[in-house]
């Protein structure tokens, strides 16, 4: 269902008209109340009215999270803080953590692209929307729940953990929608399995599902588990957090909210943009910020965009799921490949669960992988798990083109996790 239809079905050249007038308009905002970007165009004796559309975006170099973290903590503001009505942050896993700030206008803006992605989702008013993205200063349960909100879905603010009780609540309260990361719906899943409920115990029928990859092998195991239907959802911290793309129940991309973020892909290694369907690094432009506009924010994910209209009539333009981001990209023996690509081999294995590790280690002089991954409760292998083990190697070396050593350990062996999973140990 369309909540606007006139921007979700526009036509290509409204879009670009329509793109470029608020681009003009964003530019000349960022140029005029925030000295990084007057800066950043007085240096490159550029004026605000040489930006008309995106055509001319490759004049402005790009903004980069380092941008964002040298200016901390106000520099990138372009309103006085008294104008300000909330501060979130990205998890700043290095170092301090990135502020976002927005105005009122970007709350209500952020809202909208809210409900409109859970609306493409296939939320509806009347629905019940269990929020267990956890409530921190990470944006992903706020923006949810505002979304959800808006559309009319009753929303239960449970935050993550507390996997039982979220199984309690989500019975009692007759949940149809649930909002988390995949690695969380994989552990609320694991506990419905544990306490041998049944699948009609619950109202669920819808995932949205953020803040990290989900390839279609893991949509899979949340569809079967929990008997519903999983969509992805995207968006990071530096654009005011989820909504900026969603999938919609045709499951074949993420349409962007084209009219609040203007996507490009570039070379990672050239900056140069690439043409509409080859992969490269996701770029986006804001268009509609008060608080903090971005122009150009590298992303440092990975996918590519396509332009033709969607089966379910959206003509918003999609990008295809993040394979992963550059900073995760593994470099093995010259071969590129990202974790996602590896787990969606992994995931083909019915002997095993969705919980592994993915080891970087040094053998003499050369990199080794090393995969430590759960088998099933259910596979009790009597040699070992040896026989699987060589048949997932041999798969590996297959698709991938090296050796990659395959262990299979305890059900149980790692630490769940309630947000993003961590599946990379580099030990090199
Ligand atoms: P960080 O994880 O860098 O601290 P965020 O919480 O803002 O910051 O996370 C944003 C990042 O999460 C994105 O740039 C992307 O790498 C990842 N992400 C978010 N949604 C998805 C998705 N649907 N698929 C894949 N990756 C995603
Ligand atoms: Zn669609």
């Amino acid at each position: 269902m369309f909540r606007d239809e006139k921007i979700e079905a526009m036509s290509r050249d409204e879009m670009t008209g329509m793109q470029g007038g608020l681009l003009a308009r964003q530019v000349k905002w960022a140029y005029e109340n925030n000295r990084f970007y007057r800066e950043k165009f007085d240096r490159a004796h550029l004026s605000p009215g040489d930006i008309k559309s995106a055509e001319d975006l490759h004049r402005i170099s790009f903004t980069e999270k380092t941008d964002l973290r040298d200016n901390y903590p106000y520099a990138l503001l372009s309103v006085p803080t008294w104008e300000l009505a909330r501060l979130h942050a990205s998890s700043g896993t290095t170092g301090k953590p990135t502020p976002v700030f927005h105005t009122r206008k970007d709350l209500d803006n952020w809202g909208e692209c809210m409900a409109r992605n859970c609306s493409i989702a296939g939320v509806r008013k009347g629905d019940v929307s269990q929020i267990s993205f956890k409530y921190t200063l990470f944006t992903g349960a706020f923006g949810h729940h505002l979304g959800a909100e808006l559309i009319g879905s009753m929303v239960i603010p449970i935050s993550s953990g507390q996997t039982e009780k979220q199984l309690m609540m989500m019975q009692d309260f007759k949940a149809t929608v649930l909002h988390c990361t995949p690695s969380y719906a994989i552990v609320i899943a694991e506990k419905f399995a544990e306490l041998g409920m049944k699948k009609d115990s619950l109202s669920l029928r819808l995932g949205i599902f953020g803040a990290e990859p989900m390839t279609e092998e893991l949509r899979g195991e949340i569809e079967s588990r929990l008997g519903i239907t999983a969509i992805g959802d995207y968006g990071l911290t530096e654009l005011g957090g989820p909504g900026v793309s969603i999938e919609c129940p045709e499951k074949k991309g993420y349409h962007i909210n084209e009219d609040f973020f203007l996507p490009e892909i570039i070379d990672p290694k050239t900056g140069s943009p690439l043409p509409t369907g080859e992969d490269g690094e996701l770029v986006f432009t804001t268009l509609q910020k008060e608080a903090m506009p971005v122009l150009r924010y590298r992303t440092r994910d990975i996918t590519c965009l396509e332009k033709g209209t969607c089966a379910c009539g959206r003509t918003l333009i999609r990008h295809a799921p993040i394979k992963g981001r550059t900073d995760d990209m593994i470099i093995i023996g010259g071969v590129n490949f990202f974790p996602s690509q590896m787990e969606s081999i992994l995931l083909d294995f019915r002997e095993v669960e969705p919980q592994y590790v993915i080891n970087l280690v040094k053998k003499g002089r050369l990199d080794h992988i090393c995969v430590d991954i759960e088998r099933c409760q259910a596979f009790q292998p009597v040699d070992g798990g040896k026989e699987l083990k060589s048949r997932m190697e041999a798969r590996m070396k297959d698709i991938i083109g090296f050796r990659i050593e395959i262990n299979i350990v305890e059900p149980m062996t790692f630490p769940r996790t309630e947000g993003k999973s961590k599946r990379i140990a580099d030990k090199r």
